[in-house]
C-alpha cells in the first residue's frame, strides 16, 4: 500500500528525470502492465533485441521480445507479481545465446524487467531451486516436441525438434500464441481444438487430444499432444506443457488396419483402452446389420444372444479392467437368417512402447459348425458311454500310457471296487495269481507296439471271491495324425464258455474211450460217404485206416442189395427223428465176406449232416440163429415123417376096426386123430417158419375166389369152435391170384387167434369188403385186445405178446408171423387195430386180380 501511495506522489517533472535515467542505464529495461503489455523500453533494451520502441510499444511482453523469454522468467514474473517484491533470475537465453541477469520489480500496475548480460552465470544465485528450474534445453536430445506455455497459450519456450520440423527459429515463435504459430495455424480445425484444450488446460486439467498438423508445406502430420498445467507451491497454474508425439506412422498403421481389418474374412472390431467399442468392420456391420452408430458402445449387445448377454459383458469389462487378452464364446444374431450363430470372440491389447494400452482389436470366428460338431461328439460321447454302459461286457478306457481312465459300471458291481480305487493300474490286483504275469507282460508290449490284443484271465468277484474267466480285447484308438489318443477295451465273461469248453474236453476223452473201445464199432458219415471210424469198426470190415482217409468208405456200397431199402429207411428215420432204432443189416467186407451186425446211430451235426453210427458184430447170434433155425428145420422134418406114419396107421388099424365092427375101441383110436392134427399143424407151422426163412416157402399161382374160400374157413372153424359164433358180414364178389390153400391158412389162423384170445366173447366177425384195386378182409374179436407197444411185434417170429391172460393161451408165437409171409408174398398189407380189453382187429388188404 505505501508503495502504490509513494507513486501516486510522482510529478511529471519527475518523471522526465526518471525516464532519463533509465535510458542511461546500461542495462535493459522494459516496464510493461498488468496484462504483460510493453509500456515502455529503454534504448539499451531495444539494441538488445534488435527492434525499434514503436516496433515493440503495445505488444506482449513474451511476444515483443521473444530473444528474452524463458520459462525461468516467466516464473520470475509470476512470482513478482504473486509477491509483490522483487525478483532476480539468471538463465541462459539460447536465443541471445548468453547468460542473462533479470531483476524484476513490481510497479504500479505493472512492474519492469531489467536485463544485465553476463559472460557467466553467479554460482548460488539462482533464484529458483535447481529440481524447479524449467530446462527446456535439455529436451532439446528429445524426439518428443515440447513447448512451455503462458496459460493463456504464449509460448515461452520450445525444443529443437518442432523448429526443425517448420524450419523456424525459436524468436519467431516464442512470445506468439501457439496457435498462431506455422504448426498449428494452418488448419483451423486442429487450431481450435488447441484453443480449447489450453483453455480447459488452464483450469487445471491435463488434456490430451489428437490433431492434424502442418509444420511446413507439404509436411503434414498427427500429433496425440497432452497438455500438462503446472502448478506453483500455492497450487496456481504457472505454465503449462504442451507435449506432442507423432503419430503420424500410428494413424497410418490404423489406417492400413482398417483397411486390413475390412479385408479379412472374419468380423472384426475395435475397442479403445476404456472398453467402448468404437470401429466394427463391413463384414460386422452386414453380419448383424446395425450400422457403426448403432453398435459403437455397448451397442453390440443388441445382437448378443440374451443368454450370453451378461457372461460376455462381464468377461469385457473383466479384461478391459485387468489389461489382459479377452476371450469368450457366444452367439451373434445373423440379420439375414434372423439365426444365432456361435463365434469365438478373441480381443488383443495393443500397447505403446511404454506398456500403456492404446486399443484393442478383437476378430470373432464363426465357430458354429465346430460347436455343432463338438455338440455332436458330446452327444456321440454320451450314445458311447451308454452302449458301454448296456453291453454285457466290463467296457474300460485307458490314457496312451495305459492308466485306465473309465470303467463301465459293471466292473464296479462285479470286483466291488470303488470309483477312486479302479482307475490307475488298480484293476491287476483282481487278476488271478497264476496270470498275473502273463497278463501284464502282453499288457505292456500292447501298450509299446500299440497293436491290439487279446487275452484271456480270471478275475476275482468281489462278493464271492472267486474267479472267472474273461476274454479280455484291447485295441488302439487312434488320432488323424495315426497317434494313440487312448486304448478301448472289453471283458467278456467266458467263465461258462470255459466251462462247457472243459466238459467237452471230458466229454470228449469219454467219447474217444468209446471210440477206442474194441467191443463196438463206431464211424461218422458225412452223405455216403465215412470220415472217420474206430479200429474196431475197420477191424469188423477188414479196411484199413488209409481206406479211410482215401475216402474208399462208402456205406451204400458196403450194404448188400437186400438190405439196400431197410438202411434207406433206417437213414430217413435217421434224418426226420435225429436217431435210427437199432437194426440188423450186413455189411460187405473189404475182402466181399459178410458181417451181419446190428446198427444204430444219431445225428451228430446238422451242417454239413453227420451222422454217428454204432455197429455192433452180430454174426455170433446170428449163426446161433442159423443153428436153431436149422435145428427147427431139421426137427420138423423128422417129427413130421413118423408124425405121418403115426397118422397113417391109426387111421388104417380105426378104419379095420370099424370092418371088424370093434366101434368102441375104434371111437378111442379116433380120440387119438385130434391130438395127431394139432401137433401136425404145429409141425407144419415149425416146417413153414424154417422154410420162410430159408425163403424156401413155395406158392401156387391160381385164382382164388376169396368169397368163396371164406365160407369154407368160416363153416369149417364154426365146426370145430363152438364156443364163438363166427359171423361173415359183406362180400368180396371178386377174385386174385394166389394159393388158395396158403390164403385159408391166413384166415384160419387169424379166425383161430380170435377165437383164442377171446374166450368171454360170443362172436368172430369177419368183415368183406373191395374196392377197385383191393379187397379188404377184417376179423374182428371182442378179447383182450393188444397193448400198444406189442402190436407191431405180433408179426415177429416166435414172439408172444406178455400180458398174463394171453400167456395163460398156449401157442408158440409162430402163427402171425407165418400170416405176415404170406400177405407180403400176395402183394398184400396185414395191420392190426385193436383196444385193450375191448378187442382186436386184424385187417388183411389183397391185390385183386385183374381183369385180363
Ligand atoms: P400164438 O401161437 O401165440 O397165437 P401168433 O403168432 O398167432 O402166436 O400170435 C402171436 C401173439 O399175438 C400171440 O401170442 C398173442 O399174444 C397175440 N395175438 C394174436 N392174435 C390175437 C388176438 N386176436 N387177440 C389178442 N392177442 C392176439
Amino acid at each position: 500500500m505505501s508503495r502504490i501511495k509513494r507513486t501516486e506522489r510522482l510529478t511529471p517533472a519527475s518523471s522526465e528525470t526518471l525516464l532519463h535515467m533509465l535510458e542511461t542505464l546500461p542495462d535493459a529495461l522494459f516496464l510493461v502492465n498488468d496484462a504483460e503489455t510493453i509500456r515502455y523500453v529503454n534504448t539499451r533494451a531495444q539494441t538488445m533485441i534488435g527492434a525499434s520502441r514503436e516496433q515493440l510499444l503495445g505488444n506482449p511482453f513474451w511476444r515483443g521480445a521473444p530473444q528474452l523469454v524463458s520459462p525461468s522468467l516467466y516464473q520470475a514474473v509470476r512470482k513478482t507479481r504473486q509477491t509483490q517484491e522483487p525478483t532476480e533470475v539468471e538463465y541462459w537465453s539460447p536465443m541471445t545465446r548468453n547468460w542473462l541477469h533479470a531483476q524484476l520489480t513490481p510497479t504500479v500496475g505493472g512492474l519492469t524487467l531489467q536485463f544485465h548480460e553476463m559472460s557467466a552465470p553467479t554460482p548460488c544465485q539462482e533464484t529458483f531451486p535447481q529440481g524447479e528450474r524449467l530446462c527446456i534445453d535439455d529436451l532439446d536430445g528429445l524426439h518428443t516436441r515440447i513447448g512451455i506455455l503462458t496459460p493463456e497459450g504464449i509460448v515461452l519456450d520450445i525444443n529443437e525438434v518442432p523448429l526443425d520440423d517448420a524450419q523456424v527459429r525459436r524468436e519467431e515463435v516464442i512470445g506468439k500464441p501457439l496457435a498462431e504459430t506455422p504448426w498449428w495455424s494452418f488448419a483451423p480445425a486442429s487450431q481450435s481444438r488447441l484453443r480449447a484444450a489450453i483453455a480447459r488446460a488452464s483450469t487445471g486439467e491435463t488434456v490430451r487430444f489428437e490433431a492434424q498438423l502442418c509444420p511446413r508445406e507439404g509436411m503434414l502430420l498427427s500429433f496425440e499432444s497432452v497438455i500438462t498445467p503446472h502448478l506453483d507451491a500455492d497450487h496456481q497454474i504457472e505454465y503449462l506443457v504442451i507435449a506432442g508425439i507423432d503419430i503420424t506412422a500410428r494413424k497410418r498403421a490404423e489406417r492400413d488396419i482398417h483397411a486390413l481389418i475390412d479385408a479379412i474374412p472374419q468380423l472384426v472390431w475395435t475397442g479403445r483402452p476404456d472398453g467402448y467399442v468404437d470401429s466394427y468392420n463391413q463384414r460386422w456391420l452386414d453380419y448383424t446389420g446395425l450400422t457403426t452408430a448403432q453398435a459403437q458402445g455397448d451397442g453390440w449387445m443388441q445382437c448378443t444372444h440374451p443368454a450370453d448377454r451378461q457372461r460376455v459383458l462381464e468377461t469385457w469389462q473383466s479384461a478391459v479392467q485387468t489389461g489382459r487378452p479377452y476371450e469368450t464364446e457366444q452367439r451373434l444374431l445373423q440379420s439375414t437368417t434372423g439365426e444365432y450363430r456361435w463365434f469365438l470372440m478373441q480381443a488383443v491389447p495393443f500397447k505403446d512402447a511404454q506398456g500403456t494400452i492404446l486399443k484393442y482389436v478383437s476378430t470373432c470366428t464363426d465357430i458354429d459348425e465346430q460347436k455343432r460338431a463338438q455338440q455332436q461328439l458330446k452327444t456321440s460321447e454320451e450314445n458311447w458311454r451308454v452302449l458301454a454302459e448296456t453291453v454285457p461286457q466290463l467296457v474300460w478306457t485307458t490314457l496312451p500310457d495305459g492308466l485306465v481312465e473309465y470303467w463301465s459300471q459293471r466292473w464296479y458291481a462285479y470286483t466291488g471296487s470303488s470309483f477312486e480305487h479302479a482307475l490307475g493300474h488298480e484293476w491287476s490286483q483282481f487278476l488271478h495269481p497264476d496270470e498275473y504275469q502273463h497278463t501284464l507282460t502282453v499288457w505292456h508290449h500292447a501298450l509299446e507296439t500299440g497293436k491290439p490284443y487279446e487275452i484271456e484271465y480270471r478275475l476275482k468277484e468281489g462278493q464271492t471271491g472267486e474267479y472267472r474267466w474273461f476274454l479280455a480285447r484291447g485295441m488302439p484308438v487312434r488320432d488323424e495324425a495315426g497317434q494313440i489318443v487312448k486304448w478301448f477295451g472289453t471283458c467278456t465273461d467266458i467263465d461258462e464258455h470255459k466251462r462247457m469248453e472243459e466238459a467237452l474236453r471230458e466229454s470228449q476223452a469219454r467219447a474217444s474211450v468209446l471210440m477206442n473201445s474194441n467191443i463196438i464199432g463206431i464211424f461218422v458219415d458225412e452223405g455216403e460217404q465215412i470220415v472217420d471210424a474206430n479200429d474196431t469198426f475197420l477191424r469188423m470190415t477188414g479196411y484199413t485206416r488209409e481206406d479211410l482217409r482215401e475216402r474208399c468208405m462208402n456205406w451204400v456200397h458196403m450194404t448188400p442189395p437186400e438190405y439196400q431199402a431197410r438202411t434207406q429207411q433206417a437213414h430217413q428215420e435217421l434224418a426226420a427223428q435225429q436217431s435210427m432204432t437199432p437194426y440188423e443189416k450186413e455189411y460187405m467186407c473189404k475182402d466181399g465176406s459178410r458181417l451181419p451186425v446190428l446198427v444204430c446211430g444219431v445225428v451228430l451235426q446238422h451242417h454239413p449232416l453227420q451222422m454217428i453210427a454204432f455197429v455192433l458184430d452180430n454174426s455170433a447170434r446170428k449163426e446161433l440163429e442159423q443153428r436153431k433155425d436149422g435145428f427147427i428145420s431139421m426137427a420138423s422134418h423128422e417129427l413130421r415123417n413118423p408124425l405121418t406114419a403115426l397118422k397113417m396107421q391109426a387111421q388104417l388099424v380105426r378104419k379095420r376096426l370099424e370092418k371088424q365092427g370093434l366101434n368102441g375101441a375104434a371111437a378111442a383110436l379116433s380120440g387119438v386123430e385130434g391130438p395127431v392134427k394139432q401137433l401136425e399143424r404145429l409141425i407144419g407151422e415149425l416146417l413153414d417158419v424154417s422154410k420162410i426163412q430159408a425163403g424156401r416157402l413155395e406158392y401156387r399161382q391160381e385164382t382164388v375166389d376169396l368169397d368163396a374160400l371164406l365160407h369154407e374157413v368160416a363153416d369149417t372153424m364154426q365146426q370145430i369152435h363152438t364156443t364163438h359164433t363166427i359171423v361173415v358180414r359183406g362180400a368180396a364178389p371178386c377174385s386174385l391170384v394166389g394159393d388158395k390153400d396158403r390164403l385159408g391158412q391166413v384166415f384160419i389162423n387169424l379166425l383161430s387167434n380170435a377165437i383164442k384170445y377171446s374166450p368171454a366173447a360170443e362172436t368172430v366177425e369177419i368183415d368183406l369188403s373191395t374196392s377197385r384195386e383191393t379187397v379188404t378182409v377184417r376179423v374182428r374179436d371182442h378179447g383182450f385186445g393188444i397193448p400198444r407197444e406189442q402190436r407191431d411185434k405180433v408179426f415177429e417170429r416166435f414172439y408172444r405178446a406178455a400180458g398174463p391172460k394171453q400167456k395163460a393161451i398156449p401157442g408158440l408165437g409162430m402163427g402171425l408171423y407165418i400170416v405176415e409171409e404170406i400177405v407180403k408174398r400176395h402183394g398184400g398189407t396185414i395191420t392190426v387195430d385193436s383196444e385193450v380189453g375191448k378187442g382186436s382187429t386184424f385187417t388183411v388188404t389183397l391185390p385183386r386180380k385183374r381183369d385180363a
